[in-house]
Parts: C-alpha cells; structure tokens; sequence
C-alpha cells in the first residue's frame, strides 16, 4: 500500500469506469418503478393462476416478475402448502436429496464501511480488531480439516490490510493444508470467498488463486434504505456493489453468487430484486445465472444499532414464505441456509428446498483453532442461532434422508459457469452431484462420523446406491461402473475421486 492512508486508499476502491460500462442508457437494472408496479398488480393473486405457476416453475423454468409477485402475495395456507411441496420437488429434480456442506472462515474484521447493523463497522469501538496472518489463516483451515470440512466460505472486511492480495495468499495457504485423517488425508478442495466488491484487475488476482464461487450481497436492493444502512466508504455506492458480479464474470470468475440481508427493508421487495439481478445475469452472461442465492436475515450484533431495530424484521413465517418463493422463482439456482437460523428453523428451511447449509459455524477471528468461546460478541460479526457440530448437523440431515455433500467435483472437473447451467437445468448436474456425495459421504464418515452418525449413515448410503443402481439414466452407462470401482477405492482409504 506504500505510504497511502487508510481514507486514502478507501477513496479509491471505486472506479466510476468499472460500473459505467455496464449501464443501459445510464440506467442499472434495478428498475424501482416496475417493481413497485409488479408488485402492486399482483396482489390477491387468483387459484388457477398461482397453480399455473408453480407448474412452469417445476419445469425448471425462471419466473417472471409478475409471477414471482402473484407468488409473493398468496395468502390461502393450502396454496402456501402446495407451493413449499413444489419448491422441494425442484430441488429434488435439479440437485437431489443432497446438502452441500460448508464452514465460513473469517479471516479479518478491519472495515473502512460503516454498515450500521454490522458488528464490524468501522466506528464500533467494542470490537476487537484482528487481520489473520497466513499462518494463522493456516491454523484455522487446519482445525477446521479436522473436523471434516472441505469447501470454505472465506470473510473479511473491506480494508487495505485485507486487500486482494492478501485474499489470494490466504487462498493459498488454505490449499496447501494436509492433515491426516483416520483412514486418509484431509485438504480443503473449494475456497469460495465473501468479499467486497473488487476491480476487474483485483478479481484476476483471485482467479489466478484458485477462488470457487465470489459470493456477495446487496443487502437491500432499495435504494434510499441502502443510502441510510451504509452512509460511509466504498460500501455507500450502491452500483459499484450492484456491478460487482459482472465484473468478477469478466475476470474470469465464472461462479458468482448473489443475496439480500432481509430486515433491512420489505422482504417481498427484495425478493423482486434478487430476481432482477439473476435475470441481469443471465442475460447479460449467456444464461449464467447466480449459482447461489443466499437470504441471511439480520441478527443482533454488538454496538450495531440497526441490528435489532429496523422497521422491516423478518418473521419466522414471512421467513419461510420468502425461502419459497425464491425457491421457485429461480428454480436452477443453489440455495444457502447458514447457522444464523436457530436449528428447528433451519430445518424447516431445509425442507423448503435449500441445497447448501453451514455446520460447526465459528465466525469469530481465529475461533476455530484458538477454541474461545463461540459466541465471543467483541469477536464477531453478529450472534449466530445454531452452534451445533458437523456430526450432528450431518446426523440430523442424514435422519431426514438428505446425504451430506462435501463434493466440490463440478468446479474442478469444469463444470461451472455455462456448463454447469445447462446441467443443472436439464436435471444432469444432480446425477454427478449424486454419486459425488455418496463418494464424499463414504470418506467422511469413515474420516470423521461417531457411531451414532455412522450407524444412520451406513443405511441412508445403501438406499442411495440402491437408488443409483436402479435408476434408468445409469442402465447401461459406463459411469456406474467407474462408480463402483471408485466406491470400492474410497472405502480402502483413497481419497478425493469424483466423477
Ligand atoms: N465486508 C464484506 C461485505 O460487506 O460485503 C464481506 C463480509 S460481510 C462480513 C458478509 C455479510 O454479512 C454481509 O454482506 C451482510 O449481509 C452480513 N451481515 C452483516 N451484519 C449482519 C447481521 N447483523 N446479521 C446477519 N448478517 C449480517
Ligand atoms: Fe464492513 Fe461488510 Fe460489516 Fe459492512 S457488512 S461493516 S462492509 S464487514
């Protein structure tokens, strides 16, 4: 950074160039008007139309507005019922009965933002400041192999001592973590980041490194409720974060994912705006939508006085309703459900058709190896709902008859971006995924699962291969062979094979 000041430094984030380009006659694509209006025209959506919907969304089909808000509006309980049984059946046909498992890690809490419901901005004096050196970023991806992870999420705050330098030599200290597990080696296989938004030239930096999914969110796509929540720095100009995806896409990034923090304003009018943006996507990128959508709700945080009070709180029951309808709005696109739920909502959630979920969630600087107390409020971001440990996360999935995912094959076997699309609309995708979970189910239940996990685990893997044995799209296909033999292979110790 050589002699610039940290305000220095901030003021220069934002390169007008970098969002200009994307704009269509100067507009971005977030159009209030229509949304509002979508909104409006919507409202006591009729039976037959709403049934009519759900239909095109179970063909994989993405929602228009004006569907979306019909949905949006519902208020018959027997149609919000039918809806939620639809929006698990999607996920059915695009990703199985498979949860993609994960561990957030974060890696620095030094902000030049001052998000006004975050307990990282910049004036919270209570918060204990910390950027971890790669070493210590090594240390947490260590703890956390052992306890049987294998895709992170990698946080930090928006500083320059946590610059995309910094990113990709965290990213790479994490690749190179080796530990040995009871029956073989465990590595981190996919580092997907949560960053702020970056150049062009910065999101190369991170491609080069090997990065997984660029996950950020909007927070609110209403414009005069972000202008009040995020009133200093980089973070304060809403089009540089709007833009950020299409710039990661032009890097080279080809996995990007999108989300709104709900509470911060009406939960139906940011759903309409995480439509507008995979619709932005997918036009702009040939189709690419966002490979995951993610609806954090606010959670108290220290000093962070819109944390608990906005006039927009989310309800456990409008919770569920905008699960649902996202779910079937977007119908191709991978949902995250994180701890900041309590767990009994969280499973629920689950049901609704989500298809990522994170377990032993620590999210304080350094928690993972240094073992303080979890919920260290002077350490960390927000309070999180659900501490449990993976094994019991993975046990309760597993009792639900969901296989625990710690597959990351798409991405290295190059099916992202484009690819990945395509698969995933067609139904494909959730066939590899299902022999990759099974595989990565087998390894980490012989790495890491007590015996009670172990046990329930055993029976749902026999139903599984039961399943892949009997199904039409594998008669006759070479890939249940390879299967099989790489199943026999996993289970005598080799690891990481995926199909
Ligand atoms: N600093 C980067 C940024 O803001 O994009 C990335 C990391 S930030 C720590 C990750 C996300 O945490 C934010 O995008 C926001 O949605 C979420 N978050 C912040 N405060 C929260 C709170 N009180 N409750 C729940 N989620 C919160
Ligand atoms: Fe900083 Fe992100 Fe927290 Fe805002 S949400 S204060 S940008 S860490």
């Amino acid at each position: 950074m050589g002699k610039m000041s940290v305000k220095d430094w901030a003021d220069n984030v934002v390169k007008e160039e970098e969002i200009d380009r994307y704009l269509e006659n100067g507009k971005d694509f977030i159009d209030h008007d229509a949304i509002e209006r979508h909104l409006d025209n919507n409202k006591k959506p009729d039976k037959i139309k709403v049934r009519d919907i759900i239909q095109k969304s179970l063909s994989i089909e993405r929602l228009d507005p004006d569907e979306t808000a019909a949905l949006l509006h519902v208020e018959d309980p027997e149609l919000w019922q039918e809806m939620a049984a639809a929006g698990l059946e999607v996920k059915r046909k695009v990703y199985d009965n498979r949860i993609v498992i994960f561990a957030p890690l974060y890696c620095s809490n030094l902000c030049v933002n001052n998000c006004l419901y975050c307990g990282f901005r910049k004036d919270n004096t209570h918060e204990i400041r910390r950027v971890l050196t790669p070493d210590e970023v090594r240390m947490e991806a260590e703890s956390l192999v052992k306890m049987g992870h294998k895709r992170l999420i990698v946080v930090y705050g928006e500083h320059p001592s946590s610059d995309a330098d910094y990113m990709a030599e965290t990213i790479k200290a994490i690749y190179e973590v080796r530990e040995k597990t009871r029956k073989g080696t465990g590595t981190i296989r996919r580092v997907n980041i949560n960053a702020a938004p970056l150049s062009v030239d910065d999101f190369k930096k991170l491609w080069k490194a090997g990065i997984g999914t660029y996950q950020v969110f909007q927070e609110t796509y209403h414009r005069p409720t972000y202008k009040k929540m995020h009133p200093v720095g980089p973070k304060s100009d809403y089009r540089w974060r709007l833009y950020t995806h299409h710039r990661a896409m032009e890097a080279g990034i080809d996995d990007v994912a999108i989300g709104a923090l709900f509470g911060l304003y009406h939960w139906r009018y940011d759903v309409m705006g995480l439509l507008y943006h995979a619709m932005e996507l997918e036009k702009r990128f040939d189709g690419i939508g966002p490979h995951t959508v993610s609806f954090p709700r606010l959670m108290p945080a220290d000093n962070a006085p819109y944390s608990e009070h906005t006039d927009h709180l989310v309800s456990d029951e409008e919770f569920k309703k905008l699960v649902t309808v996202l779910r079937l709005a977007i119908p191709y696109t991978g949902m995250i459900v994180t701890a900041r739920e309590k767990p009994d909502l969280r499973k629920e959630v689950i049901k609704l058709g989500c298809t990522q979920t994170d377990a032993s969630t620590r999210i304080g600087l350094g928690a993972y190896s240094e073992q303080y107390d979890r919920q260290d409020k002077e350490r960390q971001q927000f309070v999180l709902g659900d501490t449990r440990e993976l094994d019991d996360v993975v046990r309760e999935l597993a009792q639900m008859g969901m296989i625990s995912s710690f597959c990351t094959a798409g991405y290295r076997c190059g099916r992202t971006g484009d690819k990945i699309m395509g698969l995933l609309k067609c139904g494909t995708e959730g066939k590899f995924c299902k022999l990759n979970a099974v595989l990565t189910f087998r390894e980490w239940l012989d790495d890491f699962s007590s015996p009670e996990t172990q046990k329930i685990g055993e029976e749902l893997i026999r139903k599984e291969i039961g399943e892949i044995r009997k199904d039409a799209f594998f008669r006759n296909n070479p890939l249940l062979k390879e299967f099989e033999d790489y199943y026999q292979r996993v289970s005598e110790g080799e690891r990481d094979l995926f199909l």
